[in-house]
């Protein structure tokens, strides 16, 4: 993961994360009632004591509705794991404060992506079909004292709900994405890492699932004061840019209300990724102007609370070739921040744009450097990850092999059964 090479920051928590899953677990179960008994007492008990008070049942509605209007304080935003013991809530010395173990959002988003363009890193994105491949994500973050983005592309969330389940009306994707987020909200913060939760490209025919995770998003604002994802990205590069901008503009007035962030892209990302094959693309179209990206960012800026990160063309492609395949020019992110300083009256050598790099698996580091440098904060590593993750599975089955074959029966003996291997090795890899 090249990307955490350039990320030379530390986000160890100020106080060791304690593993509560396997500590509280014996101690959850209430002493005498189940949770619902517990629950219902809980209740019961508040209505009484409210009905005492002369409290109505609009002045408690009321109530709730201003507080829902309050900002969420961190331990309000906590996922509910388990226990509320020993809160795995650390601070990171070299982070903005606002940062913290778990997935961030809002301000601490935007916080998190400034911090990481002021201090010359990108944050790696990787496309996550299930919950193994979260875990993973946040457990390689965890060892590289890193944050990590986990994103969910239309047929990866689709694939995380199962393929069986019926994708009419995208509702699969939407159940797919909205399940993954809530799995890497339960276990983010155990990890003691901040973790960006996102969606991947969505082209004007997804639009559906878009606006399903929206409403995933506004429903667990409601609740929680904070969307359920972080950010999303929008993919309408494949539309004439005035209409790229107008849609984008629409929807981020929409997210900006519920502290969500948008990714946009213009220009076409080469290669084949999720079904879109972009293989034979005109070359030009994979190299962005300054001017196109001035003018994204101009009408993007107008909207109130709007948060944005812009994926620019400079000849990023989708998967990984020989080298020599792949001609990028980070300079073009050069040239177009350079540009709209100039027309914005901002400072010389400002970065007022932050940058996406789509395509980053197999890139070479100095280009991957370049662009960092130039403002580039996200690097999406789809191809890099998917084929480790597939690698780990390939060898474990060359080693193993014989013991792999039937139930039972192995070069140990005839009659030997193989139910314990995989446990065996997996919990003890050595
Ligand atoms: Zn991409």
């Amino acid at each position: 993961m090249e990307a955490f090479t350039v990320a030379p920051l530390s986000v160890q928590p100020a106080t060791p994360v304690t593993p509560a899953v396997f500590q509280a677990s014996p101690n959850i179960a209430p002493q005498a009632a189940g949770s619902h008994g517990f629950t219902q007492t809980l209740l019961g008990a508040a209505t009484a004591a409210a009905a005492a008070r002369g409290v109505t049942r609009a002045q408690r509605q009321k109530r709730r509705a201003t507080r829902l209007a309050q900002p969420a304080s961190l331990d309000e935003k906590r996922f509910p794991v388990l226990s509320r013991r020993d809160p795995p809530v650390g601070s990171f010395p070299k982070m903005p404060d606002s940062v913290h173990p778990g997935v961030v959002s809002g301000q601490a988003l935007v916080d998190l992506l400034n911090h990481a363009k002021e201090n010359g890193y990108a944050i790696p994105a990787v496309n996550c079909v299930s919950s193994s491949s979260i875990n993973a994500c946040i457990e390689a973050a965890r060892k590289m004292d890193a944050p990590i983005m986990i994103q969910f592309s239309a047929g990866g969330a689709q694939f995380y709900a199962g393929k069986g389940l019926d994708n009419s009306e995208f509702h699969a994707a939407i159940a797919g994405a909205v399940s993954g987020a809530y799995h890497a909200r339960a276990v983010a913060e155990q990890y003691g890492v901040p973790v960006i939760l996102h969606t991947d490209h969505c082209a004007k025919k997804l639009l559906p699932w878009f606006d399903g995770l929206l409403e995933a998003d506004e429903r667990y604002f409601e609740r929680h004061g904070e969307p359920l994802f972080s950010s999303h990205m929008l993919d309408l590069s494949e539309e004439p840019l005035e209409e790229n901008i107008e849609i984008c503009v629409k929807y981020l007035e929409r997210m900006a209300k519920v502290n969500c962030g948008l990714e946009m892209e213009l220009g076409i990302t080469g290669g084949e990724e999720d079904g879109v094959n972009n293989e034979d693309a005109n070359p030009e179209d994979l190299y962005s102007t300054p001017e196109e990206i001035f003018q994204v960012y101009d009408a993007l800026s107008k909207v109130p609370n709007g948060f944005f990160t812009i994926a620019a063309a400079f000849g990023n492609v989708h998967g990984v070739y020989q080298p020599g395949n792949v001609k990028l020019e980070p300079t073009i992110l050069d040239k177009a921040q350079k540009y709209i300083s100039e027309k914005i009256g901002a400072e010389e050598g400002s970065k007022p744009v932050s940058f996406v790099f789509h395509g980053g698996s197999g890139s070479d580091i100095k280009d991957i450097r370049e662009a960092v440098d130039y403002g580039v904060i996200k690097m999406n590593i789809d191809t890099d990850t998917q084929w480790s993750y597939w690698s780990g599975i390939r060898d474990f089955e060359q080693k193993y092999h014989d013991y792999l074959q039937t139930q039972i029966g192995n070069p140990d003996g005839e009659d030997k059964p193989n139910k314990t291997l995989g446990w065996e090795v997996m919990l003890d890899p050595s």
